[in-house]
């Protein structure tokens, strides 16, 4: 009897306990079951020397892993850039080269040698200008960074689909052409709310319009303005802007130009534009464009000239 008792209470104990296990158990399983959420991914931001470009390489992370955007002109600072990967304990996946200036892909080697399983990729028309920019570039930053400069190239692959993933995160990337480059790509960043712009966008750094596209360049700043759903913009050179902060840099290059077409040589308009902002970094920058813009002009002006000497 006592022991038929005792039987009978061990079943319900058993039995409350299987009650209060048993959804436990389904709530594990179904949380195992539940796909994880993406990560909310961060940007972190390298930024080269003035003396080197003030160029920027930005290192996106999620959990695990990481892509970056942009290499560097010198080997001393994609050292450095390769020391910022490796500080973050992240693998990095993949790099992406956003245009075919050298500011922004001599250092893909050195970057393959450090991280051979990362993929480097870029748009197919950055792929096609790559060797060309390569070969140009080389001589004349040797001059500049003698033993500092890549002696090889490593290219990217095609990337024939204009977006990319980290961890399942989603990266539109938009192709803008004939701008302050030929081409260059801006990667957005939906769940963040951010543009990685590349240089369709200078903050505080002399821009390179050494290319004279001065109507593509503002151009594509206003789209970068326009571009829905994004409040933070990543520029090429110098720190995060907001939207409107992009009106600065469109301010800056109808005062180039203006001051440019008053000047009467390369070394008036870098004194009027770096007095205008001498907070401004990187004069490399303004030196490149204003000797650019001259030269144009005097080559516009030559056959003018041609053609009144050789009128009787
Ligand atoms: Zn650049």
């Amino acid at each position: 009897m006592v022991d038929l008792v005792g039987k009978d209470h061990a079943m319900t104990l058993q039995r409350s306990i299987i009650a209060l296990i048993a959804p436990l158990a389904l709530a594990a399983c179904a949380t195992a079951a539940r796909p994880v959420p993406p990560p909310t991914l961060q940007i972190t931001a390298y930024a080269a020397a003035p003396a080197n470009g003030r160029v920027n390489s930005y290192l996106v992370t999620g959990r695990t892993k990481a892509m970056l955007v942009d290499a560097q002109l010198v080997r001393s600072e994609t050292e450095k850039v390769i020391a910022m990967v490796r500080a973050s304990g992240k693998e990095l996946e993949t790099i992406v080269v956003t245009h075919a200036h050298p500011d922004h892909f001599m250092g893909l080697a050195q970057l393959h040698a450090a991280f051979p399983s990362a993929r480097i990729v870029a748009r197919p028309e950055v792929v096609e200008a790559l060797p060309e920019a390569f070969d140009r570039f080389v001589p004349l930053l040797e001059k500049f960074f003698p033993g500092d400069v890549a002696d090889a190239l490593v290219m990217p692959e095609v990337l024939s689909q204009p977006h990319l993933q980290l961890e399942g995160v989603d990266i539109e990337v938009l192709d803008f052409h004939e701008g302050e480059s030929e081409y260059v790509s801006a990667l957005v960043i939906p769940s963040m709310q951010a543009v990685l712009c590349s240089d369709m966008a200078y903050n505080h750094v002399h821009p390179w319009l050494n290319e004279l596209r001065f109507d593509g360049v503002r151009e594509h700043a206003r789209a970068l303005q326009e571009l829905p759903g994004v409040q933070t913009v990543y520029p090429g050179h110098g720190g995060p802007m907001t939207k409107p902060q992009l009106q600065e840099y469109i301010t800056y290059v109808d005062e180039f130009l203006q001051v440019a077409e008053g000047a009467s040589d390369t070394k008036a308009i870098v004194d009027a534009m770096s007095a205008k902002h001498p907070d401004y970094e990187a004069l490399a920058g303004l030196r490149f464009s204003a000797s650019a813009f001259v030269q144009a002009r005097e080559v516009e002006a030559q056959p003018a000239a041609d053609s009144s000497t050789a009128t009787p």
